[in-house]
């Protein structure tokens, strides 16, 4: 492409928030074949809320919030912040939990009035040896909705379970929709569980899920698939995705989002969702189309 139909590409970019960071970045997008989206605060909005609290015989729904949310007081989780206000909302009082751990992509731990508590996924519990049999009903109901489900570990027992929701950003399925029809592959990868990833993916028609993914899992997922041949964008907006935006061929990362996320991606949506991502694809393939 000439400097001249870059120039006027970024340009129009720019103006539909659409920040293109160099030639390099419009013109790789055009040879995209496959998109992979983070799901929270990509596909959804990312400002989860609690919908359930389901205590396990022997203890109640306000005992089971108030563990989860006093270990959640030391989180910036999203997943946090919905837990705590799912508490204050409901006037349920917390307290600061003492030798506090969060353990990445899995949950947090900590000591509750003196008593040991943890609170996250399956995999967490795993590491406890225990497992979530005597809630798997009730938790894939949950995760059937697209829901995502944690566990509260009391004294090394399950005490309970709570579910948030984080609703689909009203951008994403037209967008989605319009990616398809440019010929893009759509994978989803997300650290949730496997169940609420393919209950999102089943709503959204995105053609493939990663589920149970650690932050560094999805750097690694982008290069086997480049390893494949495949021409791989990847869309995200926190501070885990950077590695991953930086070894996509082009790095999309949410305005919205965490600001290193920006720095690793040649592309930023300013306004936060996907429609970006097909003004962006169109341009590219506009401006590279003009030369050819
Ligand atoms: P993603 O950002 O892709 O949704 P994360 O890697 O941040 O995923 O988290 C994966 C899973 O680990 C969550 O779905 C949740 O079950 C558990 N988890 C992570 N952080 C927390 C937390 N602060 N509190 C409770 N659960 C958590
Ligand atoms: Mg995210």
């Amino acid at each position: 492409a000439t400097p001249m139909s870059i120039m006027t590409a970024t340009g129009r970019g720019a103006q539909a928030g659409v920040l293109i960071k160099n030639a390099e970045a419009l013109e790789r997008f055009e040879t995209i074949d496959t998109l992979i989206v983070d799901k929270t605060g990509t596909l959804t909005e990312g400002k989860p809320r609690l919908v359930a609290v389901l205590p396990q015989p022997g203890h109640d729904e306000a005992e089971v919030l108030r563990l989860a949310a006093s270990l959640e007081l030391g989180s910036e989780h999203p997943l946090a912040e919905a837990i705590v206000r799912g508490a204050d909302d409901r006037g349920i009082a917390t307290e600061q939990a003492d030798e506090f751990e969060a353990v990445t992509g899995k949950g947090v731990m900590g000591m509750v009035g003196g008593r040991p508590v943890a609170l996250g996924n399956v995999a967490l519990l795993a590491d406890l040896g225990l497992d979530a049999v005597a809630l798997g009903a009730k938790a894939d109901e949950r995760r059937d909705e697209g829901e995502t489900v944690m566990f509260v570990v009391l004294d090394r027992k399950v005490a309970g379970l709570v579910a948030v929701a984080d609703p689909v950003k009203e951008t994403t399925p037209a967008a989605l929709k319009a990616l398809h029809k440019l010929g893009l592959r759509i994978i989803m990868a997300t650290g949730d569980n496997e169940r609420t990833a393919r209950a999102v993916a089943a709503r959204l028609g995105i053609d493939e899920i990663r589920a149970g993914v650690l932050p560094e899992d999805k750097a690694r997922i982008i290069r086997e698939l480049q390893e494949q041949g495949r021409k791989v964008a990847m869309a995200g907006d926190g501070v885990n995705d950077a590695p991953a935006l930086a070894q996509a061929d082009v790095g999309v990362a949410m305005g919205t989002g965490a600001d290193v996320a920006i720095e690793s991606a040649g592309i930023t949506l300013v306004r936060g969702n996907l429609d970006g991502i097909v003004r962006a694809r169109r341009l590219a393939r506009a401006t590279m189309g003009n030369i050819r």
